[in-house]
Formats: C-alpha cells, sequence, structure tokens
C-alpha cells in the first residue's frame, strides 16, 4: 500500500517539472531569440522589406520579412504605427488573447503543486499510525485462521508451541498455579523454515489477533520513529487483549552492540531496542500478549533481549529432514490435481531445500502444467521445476550465444561435474547444462549433496575443489591467460566456505578452536592472518585440482564434447562417465 504510494507521487512530480520546463522555454524564446533593435525595424520598413507584423499586448512584436526571416524587436504601442503599416499595405496579425501554452502550462503546474502537497500530507499521516503493521485478526474470521496443520514437518518446534498455545487460551489457569510463562519467544533458524507460519498457527490455533512487523522495517528511519512504531504496535495489541506480536528479522533491531563489524552507535537502533524491552516489561503475565520473533541467527543477537522476562524461550526451526520434506511436498501438493508422482523420490532430490523452497519447487510445478494444458503434474513438470527452482529459467532466446562461449562453458561446467564424480561420488550429480539460465549463469551443474547433519573437514575441502573444478577446466584446456569471469559466482562460494573452516568451525590453523564471531572487536588483529590462511587453503586446493583434472585430461575432453552436443545431460548420461571416472 505505501509502496503504491511511493509510485504514484511521480506522477504529478513529472508534470510539475515538466510544465516548469514549458513555461521557462516558453518565455526564453519569447525574449531572448532573434532580437533586433528598432531602429533595423524602422530601416527595414524604409527599405520596403517587412511583409507582416504580429502585434499582441506584450512588449514584443514580431516581424515577417519578404526574405522569410523573421525577428522581434521593441512594441512600440502608438496608434500611429499601425496606420504606418495600414498605409503601406503591410498585413498585421493582432493576438491580444495571453499565451495559450503559458496557461496551460501554468494550470498544470499550479495543479500538480496542489496534488504533491496532498499525497505527502496523506502519506506522512499512513506513517505515524504505522501502516507497516500486518494485522490479521483469527479471532474473527476463524476461516483463514491457519494452524499447525498448515506446517508440515518442525514436530519438535510445534510442541513448545502447543504450551503457548495453551497460555493463550487460557492465562488463569496457569496463573493459579503460580507458573511464569514466557512473554516472548524467538524462532530461530535458516531462512524459509516456516517460522512466520509457525507464529500465525499459534494465533490461529489460539484465536487471537496476530500483529506482525518486520525489524527491517526500522532500518534508516528517522531516530524516535522506530521506538514510536513499536509502542504503537504493543498499544494497539493490549487494547485487543490477548494478541500474538510477531516481529521477523528481529536482528535487524536487536544485533549484539558490542559485536565486530558493528562497533559505533546506532541512536535509532538503539532507541528502538529499548522501547521494545521497556513494552515487554510492562505488561503483565496473565495479559495474554505473547512476543514472538524470528531470526536466521540466534548468536549476533543482543544478550539483553534473551534475559528472563524478555525472549527467553528459544525454538529452533531447522531444515526439514527427508520425511519433513516428504511431509511438506504432500502437503503443498494436497490442493493440486497430480499422476505417478514418486514423492519419496523427490524429498530424496531436495536436501538441504528449505519449506519455502519446496513450496516454489510445487508452484513452479503446477505453472508447467497450467502452460502445457496437461490435466495433472507428472514427473517432466517436477523435473523442469528443479532446474528453474536451483539454476532459474532457462533463457529462450538462444541465437545470440557465440560458439566459443558455448564451448567455455562446457569445459567449464565439466570440470565441476568430473570434480565432483571423481571427488564425492557419494553426492549424485544430477544435471549438466550449458544453456544460459536467467538468473545469469553461463551454464550450471546441478549436485544433490549427502543428507547429513554434519559436514566433515576433508568433505568441505572437496566441496572447494569441485567449485574450483570451473575454472580449473578452463585454465587447463585454453591457458592463463584466456580464463573468464565465469567462475565468479564459485569464488565466492568458495571464500565463504573456507571462511567458514577457519574462522566459525575450529579447522584453521590462526584461530585454532577459536570462533571469529565470538570475539567481537577483539578478533580485529586477526583478521588479516585468517584472510592470508584462507587464500593459502584456497590457492593449495585449486592446485590440487589442477593436477587431478591434468590426471583425467582425456576423460574432461571427451565429456566436454558430449556435453557440447547435446547441450543439456541427464543423470542417466552422467552416470555413464561416473562409471568411466
Ligand atoms: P520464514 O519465516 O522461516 O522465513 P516462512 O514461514 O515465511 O519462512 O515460509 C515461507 C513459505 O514456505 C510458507 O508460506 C509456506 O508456504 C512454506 N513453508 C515453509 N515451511 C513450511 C512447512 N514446514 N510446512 C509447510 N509449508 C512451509
Ligand atoms: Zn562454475
Amino acid at each position: 500500500m505505501n509502496k503504491q504510494k511511493k509510485n504514484y507521487i511521480i506522477i504529478p512530480i513529472i508534470t510539475s517539472i515538466l510544465s516548469l520546463g514549458i513555461l521557462l522555454f516558453s518565455s526564453v524564446n519569447f525574449n531572448t531569440k532573434n532580437n533586433k533593435s528598432y531602429n533595423t525595424f524602422k530601416s527595414d520598413l524604409e527599405l520596403n522589406q517587412v511583409l507582416k507584423v504580429a502585434l499582441s499586448n506584450n512588449p514584443y512584436m514580431t516581424i515577417y520579412l519578404k526574405d522569410g526571416t523573421s525577428y522581434k524587436t521593441d512594441n512600440p504601442n502608438s496608434p500611429t504605427l499601425k496606420e504606418e503599416l495600414l498605409s503601406k499595405n503591410i498585413s498585421i496579425n493582432e493576438n491580444n488573447n495571453i499565451n495559450v501554452t503559458k496557461t496551460f502550462a501554468g494550470l498544470l503546474l499550479l495543479g500538480s503543486i496542489i496534488t504533491l502537497v496532498f499525497m505527502s500530507t496523506n502519506k506522512s499521516k499512513g506513517m505515524s499510525s504505522a501502516t507497516s503493521i500486518e494485522l490479521t485478526d483469527f479471532s474473527e474470521d476463524s476461516s483463514k485462521a491457519l494452524s499447525f496443520k498448515d506446517v508440515a514437518g518442525n514436530e519438535e518446534a510445534k510442541e513448545s508451541l502447543k504450551e503457548i498455545v495453551d497460555f493463550l487460551s487460557n492465562p488463569e489457569k496457569y496463573k493459579s498455579y503460580g507458573a511464569r510463562m514466557p512473554k516472548g519467544v524467538i524462532l530461530y533458524g535458516d531462512p524459509g523454515t516456516g517460522k512466520t507460519l509457525l507464529a500465525k498457527a499459534v494465533a490461529g490455533e489460539a484465536k487471537v489477533p496476530f500483529y506482525a512487523l518486520s525489524g527491517s522495517d526500522f532500518v534508516q528511519v528517522y531516530v524516535g520513529v522506530g521506538a514510536a512504531r513499536i509502542r504503537n504496535l504493543f498499544k494497539k495489541a493490549r487494547s485487543h487483549g490477548k494478541a500474538v506480536i510477531f516481529i521477523d528479522e528481529i536482528d535487524a533491531i536487536g544485533k549484539n552492540r558490542d559485536g565486530g563489524k558493528t562497533a559505533g552507535g546506532n541512536d535509532e537502533r538503539d532507541q528502538t531496542l529499548n522501547a521494545l524491552l521497556t513494552e515487554m516489561s510492562g505488561f503483565g503475565e496473565s495479559e495474554g500478549v505473547i512476543v514472538m520473533a524470528a531470526t536466521n541467527r540466534l548468536d549476533i543477537l543482543d544478550q539483553a533481549l534473551l534475559r528472563p522476562g524478555r525472549f527467553d524461550r528459544h525454538i529452533e526451526v531447522a531444515l526439514p529432514d527427508v520425511s519433513a520434506r516428504e511431509k511438506i511436498i504432500n502437503l503443498h501438493l494436497s490442493n493440486k490435481p497430480h499422476i505417478d508422482l514418486n514423492i519419496k523420490d523427490i524429498a530424496k532430490k531436495t536436501s538441504y531445500f528449505s519449506g519455502a523452497k519446496l513450496e516454489n519447487l510445487i508452484n513452479e510445478a503446477a505453472i508447467l502444467a497450467a502452460k502445457d494444458n496437461s490435466e495433472c503434474i507428472t514427473e517432466t513438470h517436477i523435473d523442469k521445476a528443479y532446474s528453474i527452482v536451483l539454476a532459474g529459467h532457462e533463457k529462450l532466446e538462444r541465437s545470440h550465444l557465440k560458439a566459443s562461449d558455448l564451448l567455455l562453458t562446457s569445459y567449464h561446467e565439466v570440470g565441476h561435474a568430473l570434480t565432483s564424480l571423481l571427488l564425492l561420488p557419494e553426492d549424485e550429480v544430477s544435471k549438466i547444462s550449458i544453456i544460459p539460465t536467467t538468473k545469469g549463469a553461463g551454464g550450471y551443474t546441478l549436485t544433490i549433496p549427502e543428507d547429513t547433519n554434519y559436514q566433515r573437514a576433508d568433505y568441505l575441502k572437496k566441496k572447494i575443489m569441485v567449485m574450483l573444478g570451473g575454472r580449473a577446466a578452463e585454465e587447463i584446456i585454453f591457458g592463463k591467460e584466456k580464463i573468464t569471469t565465469g567462475a565468479s559466482s564459485d569464488l565466492n562460494n568458495a571464500t565463504n566456505i573456507a571462511m567458514g573452516m577457519i574462522s566459525e568451525y575450529g579447522m584453521g590453523e590462526t584461530l585454532g578452536l577459536l570462533k571469529l564471531s565470538s570475539l567481537g572487536s577483539m578478533a580485529s588483529g586477526y583478521s588479516t592472518k585468517v584472510i592470508e590462511e584462507c587464500k593459502d587453503l584456497i590457492n593449495s586446493l585449486y592446485d590440487d585440482t589442477l593436477k587431478l583434472l591434468n590426471n583425467n585430461k582425456e576423460l574432461l575432453e571427451k565429456f566436454s564434447i558430449e556435453l557440447l552436443e547435446k547441450e543439456t545431460l541427464k543423470k542417466e548420461e552422467i552416470d555413464i562417465w561416473k562409471k568411466l571416472c
């Protein structure tokens, strides 16, 4: 709603600039262009050069000569001039109307300014009443209410939240036992794992209104606005009696104050955070208001938020495992026609997919089925959707592709695939393609990683080698001078893993078992050494990758040629190469 208003405000801004432009242009044009002195006009008159004179009630008149040129000169405004002209058979054009263009532009400008003023006052009114608060009142319309049935998997999280629902439904019961119920619950876990969904389900199950706000709404607002919004939110919620208040991305306001990167104060964030803490300690335990917050990372939150009486209940919402994925897929397929789908197999192929990504997968498949006018979603639609979700849509316009680009891409992608087949046979390479995608990749290699909770250090190193395999293949086949920018996102991923190993997982030398993020500002002296170590690790893994692919150069070449011919290789075709490794 707010966004739309922002877009519309552009219109009066543009019209006012335009009309101002027209006004300026027309008056400039009127006053200065081709001006000549009155004496020139007089001599032209004498020499019988004048064809026509345009008179108006402004201080200039326009003289048209017989040779086709024209100029402006001062208008003496004397009746004798008219007489003289008429007697010389010179025609007169009298135009006493006010300039039409000017009037129109003036009116337009006035109108735009009025609209602008109107719109901006309207907008600030909206701001002060905090339009960014999303309210869904499940107590009034129970048909829209979400329940725990709408959340598949996440069994542990749902179990702890059932308690909260019970508390919201009868707070008096808990009070009579003298039990102190949590005021705040933090749901933490990867994006798209269903945190918002769970919070909505709690409100739905308890049949109370759901008030939601996102921490990112507070970033870069004026000092004081954030705090006011928080107070406003709580006031509204409490006026209802019972409610669930949900704050998404709480880390935007509740980030650790002395954590490494955020040194130096941020008044606005502190004020907002303080307002939140004050509001939370302001209401009694039996009021039936519960504040739920979501974050991707619990460890970066300010300790003040996590103390008893604040967000003292922490619930992990993890990425779904195979059986949870199966449930989520089934849930999202339940309202869509489908046939012959091996759901167990889809669940297996989607390790590390979040609930949101699974929902996206099923939705893309449904769109493809609708496009095909197919009666049902089939295996083919799921397969296609799988590539779309992981790599983006394939570009339809492919005629511009240069043969040399395709050749390079096929070596690059086979570099990844071959390294993976050689080093990580338990990870499955499910598709390789040299068709560019709308996400900007020249081609892509899809692998299905082994489904485990922990990743061993040697696995991570091999994973880095797979990421470097693309660049290594380019260098082996085309030479060091011909390497391309195509490896940019690979290098990004490799750097992230290597940095994680050294700074977060205690797998490096510089920090040993210390965790960089726990050191806060004390870590500053170490950053150069950590980067050095990361660089050494990646360089030595790159050398290993070069060696590995050089030893299998024949395989690399033949494999790439097949990819170049077929453009896309499926699992069955890749498996043949796997046997040759
Ligand atoms: P988060 O708040 O953790 O980022 P959301 O709750 O916004 O994630 O999830 C986004 C969407 O993904 C949901 O609307 C839902 O369609 C789907 N989704 C995520 N997790 C689940 C789940 N466990 N069961 C069913 N759908 C899910
Ligand atoms: Zn690559």
